[in-house]
């Protein structure tokens, strides 16, 4: 039992879940909320990052677990402090720090994420995502307007910020130096007649670029794709690299592990006792058939794999997972068996064990439960474990 659940609430996630599952949840929301996409929901990035920066070190989510925030606040980061969000970004989607890409003279980065089916990663595509980004202006070739007409900026004198002078006070007076709009912060600047027309002295235009995205055969959720100098251009510096996210869209029959599948079978009881005969569409469309022996007894959540029909490993596509296959058995609703052909049946299983009753001992009758009126009470975050003793009383209606 964890002390609070603060932390896991802004991931929405649960207090029990993996790691796998954590980095999923921080990977959504970070790019969601990045201040790039979500220019006003600075905050809310900051939290998210707070929050996996604890929960993604076992270390430290133990100790919040234990202690809550405060065990955090009070020296579970290492004396440290939180580190900053930018940086726990950058650190997961492989952007290397913003600090090292200015030493480089490089811009930044551009993440984005990628919504496929695992069909694709499965069979490999290729989609074409468009793009808006700067690009040095064409016209003027990122100089911003002819050459050799840039002047000295008026209103600055060249020196790129403006001084303003605010009185705050009887004779009391405060400087506030801020970056020269008519320049941009530069110092000079071209007049009105020599500004290249096609960016308005930009020195870069907004176009739109289409990527091809390659999805390999066997690539995972989460992995990146790298466009190594396709993010914004800048005069004088190196265009940062276009990052691609996949992100897996969940699938009706199949999930993921590693390189498995795992897919559940229902089969009804007479196929659990008596064998079966069943048929699995793959992921590339073939039919596959299963089969169990006639007689073999199948129980509920049993387990079974089939060889090599689980995901293509990535660059080995030849090679391939296992499909695991966990059986559901349907047992049939308010059935009555023939009381007659009973002695039939029950002389093919396994003895029932002799029961000893004695005259002391109460007979109570056995009643069913209404499922849906169960459901309203006892299901729902409103009871904790140890307050409702019948917390284990539950339907599972199909
Ligand atoms: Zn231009
Ligand atoms: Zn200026």
């Amino acid at each position: 039992m964890v002390k609070e659940t603060g932390y896991y609430d802004l991931l929405g996630v649960s207090p029990g879940a993996s790691a796998e599952h954590i980095k999923k949840a921080y990977r959504k929301l970070a790019l969601k909320y990045h201040p790039d996409k979500n220019p006003n929901e600075g905050d809310k990035f900051k939290l998210i990052s707070q929050a996996y920066e604890v929960l993604s070190d076992q270390k430290k989510r133990d100790i919040y677990d234990h202690g809550g925030e405060q065990a955090i606040k009070e020296g579970g980061l290492g004396g440290g402090g939180f580190s900053s969000p930018m940086d726990i970004f950058n650190m997961f989607f492989g952007g290397g720090s913003p600090m090292q890409s200015e030493r480089r003279g490089k811009r930044k980065n551009v993440v984005h994420q990628l919504s496929v089916t695992l069909e694709e990663m499965y069979n490999g595509s290729t989609r074409k995502l468009g793009l808006q980004k700067n690009v040095i202006c064409e016209k003027c070739e990122g100089y911003g307007g002819k050459k050799g007409a840039l002047e000295k900026c008026s209103n600055c004198k060249g020196r790129g910020v403006q001084i303003q002078v605010q009185q705050i006070g009887p004779g009391m007076i405060q400087q506030i130096q801020s970056m020269c709009h008519d320049c941009q912060g530069q110092g000079e600047r071209f007049n009105s007649k020599d500004r290249c027309k096609n960016c308005n002295g930009h020195k870069v235009e907004r176009k739109k670029k289409v990527l091809e995205v390659h999805i390999e055969k066997g690539m995972k959720d989460g992995q990146k794709i790298i466009f190594h100098g396709e993010g914004d251009q800048e005069p004088g510096l190196e265009p940062g690299d276009v990052i691609i996210v996949l992100d897996q869209k969940e699938h009706p029959i199949y999930q993921r592990q590693g390189d498995n599948l795992i897919m559940k079978m229902e089969i009804k009881l007479v196929e659990a006792l008596c064998g079966f005969k069943k048929t699995i569409c793959t992921l590339d469309d073939r039919t596959l058939i299963v089969s169990s022996p006639p007689g073999k007894v199948v129980k509920p959540s049993d387990i079974k794999f089939v060889q090599k029909e689980g995901m293509p490993l990535h660059r080995d596509p030849y090679e391939k997972g296992q499909l695991i296959i966990q059986f559901v058995v349907e047992f049939p609703e308010n059935y009555w068996l023939p009381e007659h052909m009973l002695p039939k049946l029950e002389a093919l299983l396994p003895a029932r064990d002799e029961l000893m009753t004695s005259d002391d001992m109460e007979e109570v009758d056995l009643c069913d439960i209404d499922c849906n009126s169960q459901q309203n009470t006892y299901s729902g975050r409103a009871y904790e474990e140890d307050e409702c003793p019948r917390a284990g009383v539950q339907c599972h209606t199909q």
